[in-house]
């Protein structure tokens, strides 16, 4: 197979006939296609029409500080929350961003002192989401800078400490690291979802930040949103969003209206097999995908994974254990280099080094389609008998 850096992106779907231990699989993004099987089930329940006449002005609600947020959307995001029981939304301001992506860097702006003649430090512990470093420092901002590993921050002063929980790349819970008072937090809880976590309770914090990415599974629609407690954050992170993209999509937060409430429906009217909500459906798939990785690592010497705690999940009603949305496996024994060590056996991973620790760690994403799937496990267990 022919391929261009391009479509090597995204070649899980790219089939090679001579053979499949040849075909490449890319399993270094998170792309979340594994929800498709069961948005394809869902019909008309999901599916929305827009008149062309529709969704034409720059403005949706010009007495709300997010003066470009649908109210159908804002209505949805609340109900999912009290639904699923992840996030108090009582006493918040929701600001809808392009992806959490842009709300991530609308917080930096709005979370950075006004007239400070050093940019404020941004921390996060590792391993710590690979897109911050780059996110934060990629335009050279005099407003914030990334200063790295928050486990080993000492200075004194104001900083911006990112809580990722569960974490990506590794899935455990999180808290903030940094010992001291003066931190101002951005919990990013892109995966705080029944599918991948025990929901102990709902989170309760200054500023925090969802996506659909992750939690539905629609990345390609760029919605994400922010809980933000205190307004004049609130007002700044609008300001961001104004000044980058004068809003976000209409067409999008309708669809995400609908995707959610599609969402809350299947929890609510669930009563058989046949009517399985999303999340019975995405923790099934994800626990079913985790057991036969289990397996296959357990079996091997050259690999192994972390353990979780299980914990009690109130929206499930029991005791469960964190299935996260990647693998972070380590390359035991004299393999120091596990990313090049996989990409021999054309499995494409995301290093350890990105992540800011050692390249014997690799993320695999748990999220491909079962097709992918089923061929890394394949070609997991054959790399271990060689
Ligand atoms: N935060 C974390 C921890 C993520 O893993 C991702 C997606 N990889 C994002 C934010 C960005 O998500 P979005 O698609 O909403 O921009």
């Amino acid at each position: 197979v022919v391929m261009s850096s391009t479509s090597s992106l995204k070649n899980s779907t790219c089939k090679d006939l001579t053979g499949s231990k040849n075909r490449i699989i890319n399993l270094d993004h998170g792309d979340p296609t594994v929800y498709e099987r069961f948005w394809r089930q869902t019909g008309d329940k999901s599916t929305i029409i827009i008149p062309g006449w529709q969704s034409m002005s720059y403005f949706s609600d010009v007495s709300n500080i997010c003066w470009f947020l649908e109210a159908e959307f804002a209505k949805e995001v609340v109900r999912l929350h009290r639904v699923v029981g992840n996030a108090v939304t009582e006493g918040r301001h929701i600001v809808v961003g392009t992806g959490s992506s842009q709300l991530f860097l609308a917080a930096l702006y709005a979370l950075s002192p006004n007239h400070a003649s050093q940019p404020i430090n941004v921390v996060c512990a590792s391993p710590y989401y690979s897109s911050y470093p780059s996110m934060t420092d990629y335009l050279k901002s005099g407003l914030y800078k990334w200063a790295g590993d928050a486990d080993s921050y000492e200075k004194d002063g104001p900083y911006i400490e990112l809580v990722t929980s569960p974490n990506n790349p590794d899935g455990h819970v999180r808290k903030s690291k940094v010992n001291r008072s003066q931190g101002l937090l951005v919990h990013d809880l892109a995966y705080y979802w029944p599918q991948y976590t025990p929901i102990s309770s709902p989170s309760d914090h200054d500023l925090t930040l969802f996506t659909v990415s992750k939690s539905t599974g629609h990345a390609g629609m760029r919605i994400g949103w922010a809980l933000v407690k205190d307004k004049e954050v609130a007002k700044k992170m609008t300001k961001f969003i104004e000044l980058n993209t004068i809003g976000v999509s209409k067409d999008s937060q309708l669809r995400a209206a609908k995707i959610l409430s599609a969402v809350s429906d299947s929890c609510e009217q669930e009563n058989s097999k046949e009517n399985e909500s999303f999340f019975k459906f995405s923790h099934k798939v994800m626990a079913n995908r985790w057991k036969q990785l289990r397996e296959v690592v357990h079996h091997s010497e050259l690999f192994s994974l972390s353990q979780f705690s299980p914990a009690f999940c109130n929206f499930f009603n029991r005791v469960l254990e964190p299935q996260p949305a990647f693998v972070w496996l380590k390359c035991e024994g004299n393999v120091e280099d596990c990313e090049s060590f996989l990409r021999a056996h054309n499995i494409i991973t995301r290093s350890g080094k990105h992540f800011g620790v050692s390249p014997k760690y690799v993320r695999i994403s748990l999220l491909d389609t079962d097709e992918n799937f089923t061929q890394f496990l394949d070609r997991l267990s054959t790399i271990q008998s060689l």
